[in-house]
């Protein structure tokens, strides 16, 4: 493990662990991602293993270019990977499996809602519930009966899968998870509501691919971004009713930019291969991220 890494991720691992990096090939990686790549890469520590993982289920956004992009930042960076490498795009087998089984212990109800009547929703009832991420979904599905919801599923109209959030937290009772910063922390994944695991066009979401996905290629750290903090709440309860382990989680800063915001793919300006071009080279990024502010 090579002693640069460590000292820009202030990261001294003591055991060894199965970390991942698992970017969405929608644009290309900049100086935010180094970050979270070197991160995880420390994080495996001495004998532990690093694994890449394409998030790629949205192919409207996602493009075979920046896929191949990405492993070639990576090997820019000097970083080494597991061979084992998995796309989400090939995992639906997997994912629906895991469908069946909530649907199984009557944990997902299909919700016909638009955006827009969503929204509509919302801002008709002042009291609606907001959680960390924005106003969540007022349930408005999740009253229907099984003699509607049949009817509307033969007529044809569109619909995603929500997890009954309230009913799996009755069926687990009360759980934890592990944050190397913030110690251990209640599971509280009421604040995010009824979440959606599966949509039209994409048969599954992010919670439901990154818990069995995780799972599957026996991640035992997950050490991403401090912006999916709350997810975790929603994945640790995931994990408890699909009986899948749980990881140790370290949700780590997020990288800002020159103007103070943190850093996106739309911005370019950071984008590893430019800072390439520019004549940038390994050193030049470890001291960027480990000087970068908060973002
Ligand atoms: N694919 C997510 C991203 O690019 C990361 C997911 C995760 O680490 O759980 O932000």
């Amino acid at each position: 493990m090579p002693e640069r890494f460590q000292a820009v991720c202030g990261y001294r691992p003591v055991v060894a662990h199965v970390t991942r990096f698992a970017p969405s090939p929608s644009g290309h990686l900049h100086l935010g991602h180094a970050f979270a790549a070197l991160f995880a890469h420390a994080a495996a520590g001495e004998g532990g293993r690093f694994l890449v993982r394409i998030e790629d289920i949205d192919a409207g956004r996602c493009r075979p270019e920046y896929d191949a992009a990405i492993f070639e930042d990576l090997a820019w960076l000097g970083l080494r990977w597991d061979p084992e490498i998995i796309r989400q795009s090939e995992r639906a087998a997997a994912y629906n499996a895991a469908l069946a089984r909530l649907d199984a212990l009557r944990l997902l109800y299909p919700c016909f809602c638009t955006r827009a009547e969503i929204r509509a929703e919302i801002a008709s009832s002042p009291s609606a519930p907001h959680g960390p991420e924005g106003p969540l979904y007022p349930g408005t599905c999740r009253a229907l009966s099984a003699a509607e919801r049949t009817a509307r599923i033969a007529a044809g109209t569109a619909h995603a899968l929500r997890l009954d959030v309230r009913r799996a937290i009755e069926s687990t009772g009360a759980l934890t998870w592990h944050d190397a910063d913030a110690g251990p922390t209640r599971a509280a994944p009421e604040q995010l509501g009824d979440v959606v695991l599966a949509r039209k066009g994409i048969s599954t979401s992010y919670h439901l691919a990154v818990v069995v996905d995780d799972a599957f290629q026996g991640v035992t750290l997950v050490t991403r971004g401090a912006d999916l903090f709350h997810a975790t709440h929603v994945h640790r309860l995931l994990q408890a009713v699909l009986a899948l382990p749980t990881p140790a989680y370290h949700h780590h800063r997020l990288i800002a930019g020159a103007d103070g915001k943190r850093l996106a793919t739309r911005d370019g300006a950071t984008a590893l291969r430019s800072l390439r071009a520019q004549g940038w080279r390994t050193k030049e990024v470890l001291r960027a991220v480990s000087l970068a502010k908060p973002g």
